[in-house]
């Protein structure tokens, strides 16, 4: 039996014609005389009809078929009695009358529901992912994730990029996560290390002479998963040489807008443009959702003569005092007010004032520290209404900024504010170079330690690094990071600096990246790049929350892949190859004995 059409093909023009499909059984009716049969594939669910008056032997074989059986039918395609007509169907119009019917091959019953999975455990899909991936939400997801990085290599080739593969197995990539490692067999003892991106190969293409590269590059990072990381993750990753920062922008901004028309979204270009220390200071975050313009006040000025003791102890102390205006946040409960309030101290501040806004005066518990003067200016600065509330925090620039900035978009999408509608992009740059990481108290790289000072800065480099600008960016959609790059240091000279502040010492920047140092002697073009979060793009296109629901096979957040067992123990005889001796903790021990 031939395959002449798929599952989702046939309508009334087809009427009269003789067909075969194949697929799997998607569910079965049977009526006493006749049996119905939905028919899936991945292009979609047929109708097929099973008549004693067409074929006994037939009919009575469809008795036999099961949900997932996987069977090839033939028959006339015929229209659909009136009643009933399926017009949420593409097939809807017609069936199939089968004449003849093959089981390919029966099915166990499966362990979850196939087709609709939204309420399937997720665990069990990602045990059964061939399973879960026959519903039509995955293969869309799947469908559309193809056909984003085919827009992607269209856009790039068209714009004289060049697709180059770059290696698994190489040397540590500083991307700020620990590394896979890989040992080697043929050098015992040591490893390769899998790449957290390709930054340094991309590099080196660039002194190559490549001038434009870019790769569908798989980046593995072994990080504490958070929400909504993965192990192992898909960038498109770019990189230009002889070009400036906004060169590198406008070709991202016009590459994100073709791709994600390919899903009918339209992203308006050019996107706005905000320093970081803008960014922070209007949103409260380097990452804004601009679908609301709700921006941070400074109120610094407001309260300068102040009496109320907190905000005078802060401003005093070089600190400052921001404002969140929420519309119709008046309206928010004690309890609720009292729930931000807490929410604001777990992120770091140490308390959160609020105010009602009534038509002509604010309700308040400091309401009473407060002068008429200062009332009036707070109304004005925030651009107040009756019906508002005000969220003031005062503290440390960063602390205040981002505490409203986390409130700012919880109550944006709590009261409504957010019009889901819009897509808004934001390039982001001039980030600090360097970032002060208070747990380890150490500086480090803020993007990583090839990205090139602002060249206005570079005498700080040696005396004040933490003010450093880098020539680093993003880009944000709808408050997402998709995207972040740098213009490199392309000088070995400078290199060495940007090392030393990050107190790597002449002989290990020389054992770790000797051979990029090496490289920027022999003739490197200034260059830049930028690298997307592929997976995170193509969920926001598919509306998916989760990058695990645009992945095919994701490992859950303990980095496990429950289809396959991995990662799983190798025998003794591998480690031994390897001349690997594992040692484990005691009671990691007994968990492993217990477990094999
Ligand atoms: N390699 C960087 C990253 O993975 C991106 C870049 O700078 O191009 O974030």
């Amino acid at each position: 039996m031939n395959r002449t059409h798929s599952c989702g093909a046939l309508r009334l023009d087809h009427i009269g014609q003789t067909v075969s499909l194949a697929g799997w059984v998607a569910s079965t009716r049977d009526h006493g005389g006749l049996i119905f049969v939905d028919l899936r594939d991945r292009e979609g669910l047929t109708q097929v009809v099973f008549d004693p008056s067409l074929g006994s032997d037939t009919h009575t074989e469809a008795k036999s078929l099961r949900g997932e059986y996987v069977v090839a039918v033939t028959g006339e395609v015929t229209p659909r009695p009136p009643a009933s007509v399926n017009s949420a169907l593409p097939t809807g119009d017609i069936e199939v009358r089968a004449t003849d019917l093959l089981i390919l091959n029966p099915a166990e019953t499966p362990p979850l529901e196939v087709g609709d999975t939204s309420r399937v455990d997720e665990s069990l899909r990602l045990k059964y992912r061939y399973l879960d991936l026959r519903s039509p939400r995955m293969l869309r997801n799947l469908r559309l994730r193809h056909h984003m990085a085919q827009a992607a290599r269209e856009f790039l080739d068209r714009d004289g990029f060049i697709e180059v593969e770059t290696p698994l197995l190489m040397r540590s990539t500083p991307e700020g996560a620990r590394d896979y490692v890989v040992p080697a067999r043929t050098r015992p003892g040591a490893f390769y290390a899998l790449p957290q991106s390709p930054q340094l190969l991309k590099q080196l293409l660039m002194v190559s002479g490549l001038d434009r590269y870019y790769q569908l590059a798989r980046c593995l990072r072994d990080e504490d998963l958070r929400a909504d990381r993965q192990p192992e993750f898909t960038q498109i990753d770019i990189e230009m040489s002889f070009v400036q920062q906004h060169d590198i922008l406008d070709l991202s901004e016009n590459l994100t807008q073709h791709i994600f028309r390919t899903a009918d979204i339209d992203i308006p270009t050019p996107f706005d443009i905000l320093t970081y220390r803008e960014a922070m200071d209007a949103y409260g975050t380097d990452k804004p959702d601009t679908r609301f313009d709700l921006k941070l006040a400074k109120l610094n000025e407001v309260f300068a003569h102040t009496q109320f003791r907190a905000f005078a102890h802060v401003l005093a102390g070089g600190g400052t005092v921001r404002g969140l205006r929420v519309p119709g946040g008046a309206s928010l409960s004690r309890r609720r007010l009292d729930e931000l309030e807490s929410d604001a101290r777990q992120s770091g501040a140490k308390g959160l004032a609020w105010f009602q806004v009534t038509p002509d005066d604010i309700k308040s518990p400091i309401a009473k520290f407060l002068s008429p003067e200062e009332v009036s200016a707070l109304r004005r600065a925030t651009q107040a209404e009756p019906g508002d509330l005000l969220l003031l925090v005062a503290d440390s620039f960063e602390t205040a900024c981002q505490v409203l900035g986390r409130l700012r978009l919880g109550l944006g999408r709590e009261l409504d504010l957010i019009d889901s509608s819009q897509w808004c992009g934001v390039r982001v740059t001039d980030f600090p170079l360097f970032a002060y990481n208070a747990d380890e108290d150490r500086v480090e790289p803020m993007h990583h330690p090839f990205s090139a000072p602002h060249p206005d800065d570079l005498e700080l480099l040696a005396t004040d690094p933490l003010r450093v600008r880098g020539q680093v960016y993003d880009l944000v959609v709808n408050g997402v990071e998709l995207a972040s790059g740098s213009i490199r240091v392309h000088r070995r000279e400078v290199q060495e600096k940007v090392l030393s502040v990050i107190e790597m010492l002449p002989e290990e920047a020389a054992k770790r990246f000797g051979f990029l140092l090496e490289a920027l002697q022999y003739g490197a073009p200034p260059h830049g790049g930028i690298a997307f979060g592929f997976d995170r793009m193509v969920a926001m296109a598919c509306g998916e929350d989760s990058i695990r629901d645009v992945i095919a096979f994701p490992k859950t957040a303990a980095a496990v892949d429950p289809l396959t067992g991995a990662p799983a123990h190798v025998p003794q005889h591998v480690l031994n190859e390897l001349h690997i001796a594992v040692k484990l903790p005691p009671r990691r021990d007994e968990e492993q004995s217990r477990a094999d």
